[in-house]
């Protein structure tokens, strides 16, 4: 039994699914079929109650040593209480500080006889993994779901109708998760009619600008909202932990020490905001390329599937500027993408690449 796995396939592939697939097979006591789905421990598995199977999903933008040591390496190291493995999954592990995937390597190295570990990340490209990591690892690659297979999902586990399930799918860029959200959300269906709209904006002086302006805000307090109450309650968890609120002798003093330690969760809970403000409009920015790509294709006369079929009104129009200036297009959304990534403003980022849309697209 190989003790280190990693499931590496785009957002959307499913890779941390997979790996929860095959914890529940691990851990399954059915003695014909391998990974049954019914019994006790596979149900359990699935719907994360197993206390062998601990599924970490880190949200910050980075994953350090401490938490590297208290929730992976530690429960790592525990032995199987009830299953036949100690298993640790971790999401995300493209986002391991050189420091913490160090930190790990040791448990990859040496593992426990009963343990297993599964690393899920994007790809094995050393940006996402350090290479020791990889070399220990078994390398699994989840391929991206294709349209049909989404809309199959949709139909038979979410009641929705094939029309409905084609246009979320198709709308989703192959994630099955996002296709979900925009068939279940209304929310999400106006963020990216409001992302798209603004390829028409460009074209209305300085419409597109205060759009920005107001795209930015949306994700932020969006972000903000969702995140409120679970920081609401980690603060209240660790001052009642710290015995804030504690009166007579020595609570002055403890109040001190606890000053730091709520900073330090402040400064965490930041982070995450943060992440999520980001991924918010990245996946609006991924939406906006695939409206010029369509337009791409339009003005390219390519047979293809387009990426949001409902809008090809306004792919046809961008379609007239060109195909040298359509590449200038979605090359100034993949600046602004990176720009967002290496930490520039996003409100900066992002009107800078409202100018050189407009100026791709020859707006005075
Ligand atoms: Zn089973």
């Amino acid at each position: 039994m190989t003790h280190a796995w990693l499931f590496t396939g785009p957002p959307g592939s499913g890779r941390s699914n997979a790996a929860v697939a095959f914890a529940a097979a691990l851990e399954c006591t059915d003695p014909h079929i391998i990974g049954c789905g019914t019994c006790e421990q596979c149900r359990k598995v699935q719907r994360g109650a197993h206390t062998d199977v601990v599924h970490i999903t880190p949200r910050e933008l980075t994953i350090g040593v401490e938490t590297m040591r208290t929730e992976v390496v530690t429960p790592a190291a525990m032995l199987p209480t009830v299953g036949k493995w100690r298993i640790v999954i971790l999401d995300n592990a493209d986002r391991l500080t050189d420091a913490a995937a160090n930190t790990l390597l040791k448990t990859v190295e040496e593992p426990p006889a009963h343990t297993v570990i599964m690393l899920c990340a994007p790809s094995t490209d050393p940006e996402d993994i350090i290479p020791t990591l990889l070399s220990r690892s078994r390398h699994l690659y989840i391929p991206q779901p294709s349209i049909d297979d989404i809309v199959a999902i949709l139909t038979r586990t979410d009641n929705a109708t094939e029309a409905d399930a084609r246009r979320a799918a198709m709308a989703s860029g192959n994630h099955i998760g996002r296709a979900r959200h925009l068939l279940h959300h209304q929310e999400s269906q106006i963020r990216r009619t409001n992302i798209l709209n603004l390829a028409e904006l460009i074209f209305h002086g300085s419409q597109a600008f205060q759009a920005v302006t107001s795209l930015v805000k949306t994700a932020t307090d969006e972000a903000k909202n969702s995140l409120a109450e679970t920081n609401e309650q980690e603060l209240e968890k660790l001052r009642t932990a710290l015995g804030m609120g504690a009166k007579g002798r020595g609570a002055h003093k403890a109040l001190r020490g606890s000053a730091g330690q709520i900073k330090e969760l402040e400064k965490l809970q930041k982070r995450r905001e943060t992440r999520a403000i980001r991924d918010a409009l990245d996946t609006q920015l991924v939406d906006l390329i695939g409206i010029y790509r369509d337009a791409l294709m339009i003005a390219a006369h390519a047979q293809v599937s387009p990426i949001h079929p409902d809008m090809q009104g306004l792919a046809g129009e961008l379609s007239t500027i060109g195909e040298p200036n359509l590449l200038a297009c979605i090359e100034a959304i993949s600046h602004c993408r990176d720009d967002i990534t290496h930490n520039v403003r996003a409100e900066t980022a992002m009107d800078a690449m409202v100018g050189r849309i407009r100026k791709a697209c020859n707006v005075q």
